[in-house]
């Protein structure tokens, strides 16, 4: 159906300010007359005049060109010329992305969306400039159905694209700007971008981080937790804070305090780097630990003193009493036999006793200088002896080992004690490497450390091929009264002697275990600063006989069981004996006229405001040639410093057996050099 030319044009014309459209079409379009438009060309032409977008159509086998009002600013300088004209004229330059698009819109009948499509085009006067269009083709039907061109609406985008690049560019500023890592990432947790802080502090690139969520680089332990939180966020929760660490290319862990904001579907999480405070937190956690354990020790340590001490008393009441027992028993077997067995088992509790002084850092110590070497080559014989057959024992000296000031015999009996456990770990037989060494502890080391001055130390390491200890028994091992071992074969002291011991010492121990791998217990002992006297002080010193004499002891003990049996001991060698309960007595007998006291036999711990050495000082300014012995249940610093003997201060440890008290106060009163009281 062809409707009249002036008809169709008039009512063309009518629709909007570019009414004389068909004038400008000049007569060498393709497009032909008016007249000849099909029916399908002219209602489009009518829709797209009436409307406010800016539109073109291209239409007929040329593509050629009609355009509304709202489109020719578009266009620019080449309207009102472009009207009627092939595409491919009027866009030369632009041809070889439109053709394609045009083509499959005419050809296929597909219907095209082109979104924020960049152009650059020159309007305003030729100046060029970049601008963007979201773009829709859709296909116009002639009435037999055949595709007769595309509609094409245009929407200038240039505007929003461009202050949407300017936003993009702030905030890349803004993150070159921040310290902390920022991200948006969707609800699932995919990153989506990224600040280049993460860059910075991950080591991982851009392209590494956006685009899938951080699982692969998350702690495993704390990947779980994330994903809760991320849920939560998915179930409508509008802050949240965790904390989490992320692997960095380096391969080290980093740890990230978390704020995360939903907002229209993106999440806007700002992250710290929390990972030195965390660092201080736990080293913190570390040192209050050891903190703890040292104060459990030192307490444990009061504690067992104190019993110990206690202990030290009754056992020599139970032993002198004993002794004095088997004397008078010479005649029955029976009874006699009673007798040592009930010295044996008292023996036996003093050893327990001792241990504990050992411990709680209060047997007093009479140390010299040695040669470690020496001790250690020397205790490997005993321990072949000790430790049987199966147990294969290896010393490694030190090619020129410093020497240390330790006690002897209490050094040899930590070496035992620490020998014996590694047999018990070594049922089925092993091996005990007994290894010196020179050594430094160095400030960092120290600092690490409770307890532990930097500086040079001689390290005797004892490695069994055990069964080891897990972390559990580890962590006790040291405490006194804790065992393994069944009923009667342990007494969990041994382990806390030698700490003891060794602290008071002066040194450091430490023990290294693996279930499975054996234990190796290091025990450090301060360099001393002087040389080794060639004579051998390793070899044993004899044992006083037992001998008596006729002087007169003043013997001052509060413990009335104690002093009984002290001067029934006395009386019984030959001495004339005075007894007292405490100090201001022991002075108030040292000034009664006729009595010379040859010998002061205090003890050290005395009711009544007067310490032994008190007593000891009193008396000794009174009379200068009076011989002074002290007894003890344990150390105090009254008579020592940093619980060893000043020289010349002469000690027994309770409890004393009688042929220990007969020698020492033969020994002392035999001594002819001045006594001196630190
Ligand atoms: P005891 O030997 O009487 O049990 P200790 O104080 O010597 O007491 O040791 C305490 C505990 O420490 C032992 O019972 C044992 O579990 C563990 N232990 C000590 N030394 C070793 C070692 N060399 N190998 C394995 N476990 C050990
Ligand atoms: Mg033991």
């Amino acid at each position: 159906m062809i409707a009249p030319a002036d008809t169709i044009a008039g009512m063309i014309a009518t629709q909007g300010p570019l009414g004389d459209l068909t004038a400008h079409i000049g007569d060498g379009s393709p497009l032909g007359p008016v007249e000849r438009w099909s029916p399908a060309l002219i209602s489009t032409v009518r829709l797209m005049l009436s409307s406010k977008a800016e539109i073109v159509l291209f239409w007929g086998p040329e593509l050629c060109a009609l355009y509304n009002e709202a489109y020719a600013p578009t266009i620019g300088d080449k309207h009102p010329a472009a009207l009627g004209r092939p595409a491919r004229e009027n866009w030369a330059e632009l041809w070889d992305d439109l053709e394609p698009l045009l083509l499959s819109v005419v050809q296929k009948g597909e219907t095209v969306h082109a979104k924020d499509r960049p152009f650059y085009i020159e309007r305003d006067g030729g100046r060029g400039e970049q601008v963007y269009f979201d773009i829709s083709y859709s296909p116009v039907f002639e009435a037999d159905g055949s595709i007769g061109g595309a509609l094409c609406i245009v929407n200038e985008t240039t505007q929003r694209v461009k202050a949407e690049r300017e936003m993009v560019a702030d905030r890349n500023r803004l993150w070159t700007l921040a310290r902390d890592p920022f991200l948006i990432a969707d609800m699932e947790g995919k990153w989506l971008s990224a600040s280049p802080a993460w860059t910075d502090i991950l080591g991982w690139s851009q392209e590494e981080l956006i685009g899938r969520t951080s699982e692969w680089m998350e702690h495993p332990d704390d990947s779980a937790r994330t994903r809760e939180e991320v849920q939560t966020l998915q179930q409508g929760v509008l802050t949240i804070r965790f904390e989490n660490r992320f692997r960095t290319k380096d391969g080290e862990y980093r740890s990230f305090s978390w704020t995360a904001v939903p907002d229209n579907g993106l999440v806007y999480c700002v992250a710290r780097d929390v990972t030195e405070q965390r660092a201080h937190a736990r080293a913190l956690a570390e040192t209050e630990a050891a903190l703890r354990q040292a104060q459990k020790m030192e307490t444990l340590g009061q504690l067992t003193g104190g019993v110990a001490h206690d202990f030290n008393n009754l056992l020599q009441v139970v032993t002198g009493n004993l002794e004095l027992l088997q004397r008078g028993l010479n005649d029955n077997e029976r009874m006699r036999r009673a007798a040592d067995n009930a010295m044996a088992g008292a023996e036996r509790a003093a050893m327990l006793t001792q241990q504990l002084l050992a411990f709680s850092r209060r047997q007093p110590l009479a140390p010299e200088r040695v040669d470690p070497n020496r001790l250690v080559s020397r205790m490997s014989d005993l321990l072949n002896r000790t430790l049987g057959e199966r147990i294969e024992v290896e010393t490694i000296q030190a090619a020129r080992a410093w020497p240390i000031e330790v006690d002897l015999n209490q050094m040899e009996n930590a070496l035992l004690n620490l020998a014996v456990n590694a047999r018990d770990a070594m049922p089925d037989g092993g091996k005990l490497t007994i290894e010196v060494a020179n050594t430094h502890i160095d400030d960092h080391y120290a600092a690490q450390e409770d307890d532990v001055q930097p500086g040079q130390y001689v390290l005797i390491c004892l490695s069994d091929t055990g069964q080891g200890m897990d972390a559990e028994t580890l962590s006790h091992a040291i405490e006194p009264f804790f065992t393994t071992k069944e009923v009667g074969r342990g007494t969990g002291l041994g382990l806390s002697m030698v700490y003891g011991f060794i602290k008071q010492s002066g040194g450091h121990i430490r023990v290294y275990s693996e279930v499975g791998e054996g234990t190796s217990v290091k025990i450090y002992l301060p360099r001393y600063h002087g040389l080794v006297p060639a004579n051998d002080q390793l070899e044993e010193a004899p044992r006083p006989a037992v001998s008596g004499g006729d002087e007169t002891v003043l013997v001052c003990e509060d413990d009335e069981k104690v002093r009984a049996y002290a001067v029934e001991v006395l009386n019984e060698l030959g001495y004339h004996v005075i007894e007292v309960g405490n100090g201001p007595a022991a002075l108030e007998a040292l000034e009664q006229p006729g009595e010379h006291i040859d010998l002061l036999f205090t003890d050290v711990v005395l009711p009544g405001g007067m310490t032994g050495a008190d007593v000891a000082r009193e008396a000794a300014a009174r009379r200068p040639d009076i011989k002074i012995l002290f007894a003890t249940g344990y150390a105090r610093n009254a008579i020592f410093h940093h619980g060893r003997l000043d020289p010349g201060v002469e000690l027994l440890t309770k409890p004393f057996t009688y042929a220990d008290l007969a020698g020492k106060v033969r020994e002392v009163l035999d001594r002819r050099v001045e006594q001196r009281v630190g």
